[in-house]
């Protein structure tokens, strides 16, 4: 079959594209999608939320080796894109953007009533791409399609379970496509069970620096769930893009359970105030008791110790610990605990509507781009961003 613009993944900046193509009327497009529906992992986005956008993004959010400046000039604003959908939008205090029904089915639902006359062909795994005279020939197990272009938004290797194990860039790389290879991000980074495991199921808002060498690359502040094996949270999602795994001896993460307070004037008040206690009560009033056991055994304390026994020097080191609690990163989790990519196709192999330079009417999208962005409705800005650019170029319009 011949087509004119060919779709390779309905996800979200599959569909950014597909839409995008029938807002402008085309006709002989289709997307063709590995899974029985599209947007399995919109539906899984922000907690079932989809937080889908941020009011604050700037260019200078996003790392990678490619410029998204002018692709995000072009798309505008997120809300007026998913208006124009008949999707109104809502923005939460911290300027994340979400449905304002607060259900990421809504915005599945919006594209997919925008497709117009887009064909939507699903349980079609693309399995060959290459190039023919005047367009492409993509083919999935059970049929062969012909068309002038082709968008690439098989998304990257985060999620398999959402249909997205980054087999499909093996077809990239056999057109000669460089690519940087891939890495989970906005994941937990795993540290020595034998330091979380006490600590399993605790939830602590804290000030979060991840050390290079000892030396703070980042910090943020937000909450941290430990769990057996890693250090969980947005604020540590946000690390994982700046931690090297070829060198992961040299990551760790520093806590502050006490973000804003001097501890040592914390600690004082509350040796004066429980006096009679011993010094893990004395915590109580301030950490979870099982992570006062291990800042008391960190600070080489005895928790069994009267409070009131704690002299200056103990004092100087549990404040020291509160403040900075190191843990060692052993890893990042797996793809299948993350939330996007880092790596895919190099920005020097795409030009400004990502089309990539050595393979003419051929588009690289979302993920599978070497973009990202921080947790918080990033990574969908650029995915509708990137699909409707390439849409829009693909077709000529
Ligand atoms: C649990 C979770 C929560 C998240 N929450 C947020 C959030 O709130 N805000 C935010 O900004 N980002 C969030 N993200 C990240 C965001 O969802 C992704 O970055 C984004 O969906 C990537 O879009 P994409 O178009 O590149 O690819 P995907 O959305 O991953 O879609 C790729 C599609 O291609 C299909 N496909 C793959 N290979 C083939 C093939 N060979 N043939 C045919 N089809 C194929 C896949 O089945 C899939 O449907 C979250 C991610 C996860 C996993």
């Amino acid at each position: 079959m011949q087509y004119r613009l060919l779709i390779i993944g309905g996800g979200a900046s599959g569909l950014a594209a597909a839409v995008t193509a029938a807002q402008c009327g085309a006709d002989g497009v289709a997307l063709l999608e590995r899974l029985p529906r599209p947007g399995k992992k919109i539906l899984a986005t922000g907690n079932g939320r989809c937080n889908l956008s941020h009011a604050g993004i700037v260019p200078g959010d996003y790392a990678g080796s490619f410029d998204v400046s002018q692709i995000l000039a072009n798309f505008g604003d997120a809300v007026a894109f998913f208006e124009g959908l008949g999707l109104l939008c809502r923005t939460d205090g911290e300027g994340r953007i979400y449905p304002y029904s607060m259900t990421a089915a809504a915005v599945l639902d919006a594209l997919r009533m925008q497709l117009g006359g887009t064909s939507l062909l699903t349980d079609s795994q693309v399995t060959g791409l290459r190039p023919i005279p005047g367009g492409w020939r993509v083919e999935t197990e059970t049929a062969s399609y012909t068309s002038a272009r082709v968008i690439f938004a098989a998304g990257g290797h985060a999620a398999p379970k959402h249909g997205t194990d980054g087999s499909a860039w093996a077809m990239l790389d056999a057109l000669g496509i460089p690519l940087v290879p891939p890495k989970p991000i906005l994941c937990p980074l795993r540290s020595e069970a034998k330091l979380l495991r006490p600590l399993k199921g605790l939830r602590v808002r804290a000030d979060v620096t991840l050390l290079d060498r000892g030396k703070a690359v980042r910090t943020e502040s937000g909450e941290v769930q430990f769990t057996e094996t890693a250090l969980s949270g947005i604020c540590l999602f946000n690390m994982a893009a700046h931690v090297d795994p070829s060198r992961i001896g040299d990551f760790s993460v520093r806590i502050c359970v006490l973000p804003g307070h001097d501890p040592a004037a914390v600690l004082y008040a509350l040796q004066a105030t429980r006096a009679g206690q011993t010094a893990e009560d004395m915590l109580t009033g301030i950490i979870h008791r099982p992570l006062a056991r291990h800042v008391l055994k960190t600070a080489q304390i005895r928790a069994d110790l009267p409070c009131e026994q704690l002299g200056y020097h103990e004092m100087q080191r549990l404040g020291d610990v509160l403040s900075g609690m190191v843990f060692p990163v052993t890893g990042l989790a797996g793809f299948d605990q993350a939330q996007a990519t880092a790596g895919g196709v190099r920005g020097v192999a795409l030009d400004e509507h990502l089309q990539v330079r050595s393979c003419p009417g051929l588009y690289v999208t979302g993920e599978a781009v070497d973009v990202h962005g921080p947790c918080g409705g990033w990574q969908l800005h650029w995915c509708w961003a990137s699909g409707a650019a390439a849409a829009h170029h693909a077709l000529g319009i």
